[in-house]
């Protein structure tokens, strides 16, 4: 399953980077869905600016694609400051931290996204910067060794991952807020499907913004770039214009199935009913069949599956569900998992086992 086929479902970014910073609404009244998530939110950044104080930490979680960089700069427009983003991994020594904490501005959102990326080295330099706005430094070596404190503006940690479970509990205690983000319905995907377009300035007729919507996988992401891919559809083969049957047939040739599933989430599917009957396989087994990154199945995959009652995470591996066969035309055999439509837990987007 190389990514590169299947780039249209990929939530990943990609090359996407400069279209996404075009389309990223800029405050909260903008940001479609997520409803709990933008009301608290809105009540913790209008209390902050009220106290005049710098805003909780806040730790955005769940799968990629749904807006946690997007609302990682919401925060900081809302609150009126600026935003300096870099990623866990970017960050290589303590010293590449302390710059960065040290060139902040008072108030100032720092973003860090992948944060459970971070060295442990790296991570150590945060807990006081997170707790204290302090910087500890320590001068010279051996028995002259000194250690010394240095003060920080205060800042606004905003922290993104896809995989909360992995984070360390002294680094998860030091955020005050901690929200996670879950895969949007088909209406709030056909209303950021709609405003897409009226930004790149595409006709989106009648239903095709649902149908593009319901086959999205839950993911602002994924919807954008399939209407771009639509969009191409429908100037070569239509008249420009995304009508319900352009819709249909532009996503038919990306052979992306009813429910959002393309060629890989198939035969993922079929090994575990073909090779292992069903299940349960492990995922390190699954991985190996399909020549994939276990990370990315658990990560990409998985998480869309579980949630819509394809694919069920047990002890003992994975399995499929009566919906699995039901889905994929095959006749359903005796005991076949029963259907599990999990609501999103932390172990789901964390991928503990
Ligand atoms: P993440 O950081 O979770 O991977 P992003 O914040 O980069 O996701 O969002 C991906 C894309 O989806 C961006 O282009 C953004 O404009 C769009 N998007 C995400 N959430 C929303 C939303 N609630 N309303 C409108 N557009 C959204």
């Amino acid at each position: 399953m190389s990514r590169e086929d299947d780039f249209v479902l990929d939530p990943d970014p990609g090359t996407d980077d400069l279209f996404e910073t075009s389309l990223r609404p800029t405050n909260l009244d903008e940001f479609i869905g997520q409803r709990s998530v933008r009301e608290r939110l809105g009540i913790y950044i209008q209390a902050a600016r009220g106290r005049g104080e710098p805003l909780d930490h806040v730790l955005l979680y769940g799968p990629p694609g749904l807006g946690k960089t997007t609302l990682a700069h919401i925060i900081a427009n809302e609150l009126g400051v600026g935003i300096r983003m870099t990623s866990g991994p970017a960050v290589e020594r303590p010293g590449d931290l302390a710059a960065i904490l040290t060139n902040l501005g008072a108030g100032d959102v720092l973003f860090i996204d992948e944060i459970h990326r971070l060295h442990r080295t790296v991570e150590e330099v945060l807990y006081p910067a997170m707790e204290d706005f302090a910087l500890d430094i320590v001068i010279g070596k051996g028995p002259s060794a000194r250690s010394l404190r240095l003060d920080l503006p205060p800042f606004t940690m905003v922290g993104a991952t896809t995989r909360a479970g992995s984070l360390t509990s002294p680094l998860r205690d030091r955020f005050g807020v901690v929200m996670r983000l879950e895969y949007y319905d088909d209406e709030d995907l056909a209303r950021i499907v709609r405003r897409t377009a009226r930004i790149l300035d595409v006709p989106v007729e009648g239903q095709s913004a649902h149908e593009l919507a319901r086959r999205s996988r839950g993911t602002p992401r994924i919807a954008n770039r399939l209407l771009r891919r639509l969009r191409d559809y429908a100037e070569v083969r239509a008249d420009g214009s995304i009508t319900p049957e352009v819709a249909r047939r532009g996503l038919d040739l990306l052979e992306i199935d009813d429910l959002g599933l393309d060629q890989n989430d198939h035969r993922l599917l079929r090994v575990i009913i073909e090779h292992y009957q069903g299940g349960p396989v492990g995922v390190e087994t699954l991985a190996a069949a399909l020549s994939e990154e276990t990370q990315t199945l658990e990560e990409v995959y998985e998480p869309f599956l579980i949630q819509r009652g394809l694919l069920q995470r047990t002890p003992r591996g994975r399995m499929a569900t009566r919906s699995t066969y039901e889905h994929l035309g095959l006749a359903v055999p005796r005991g076949a998992g029963e259907d599990q439509v999990r609501l999103f837990g932390d172990e789901d987007v964390d991928g503990s086992r």
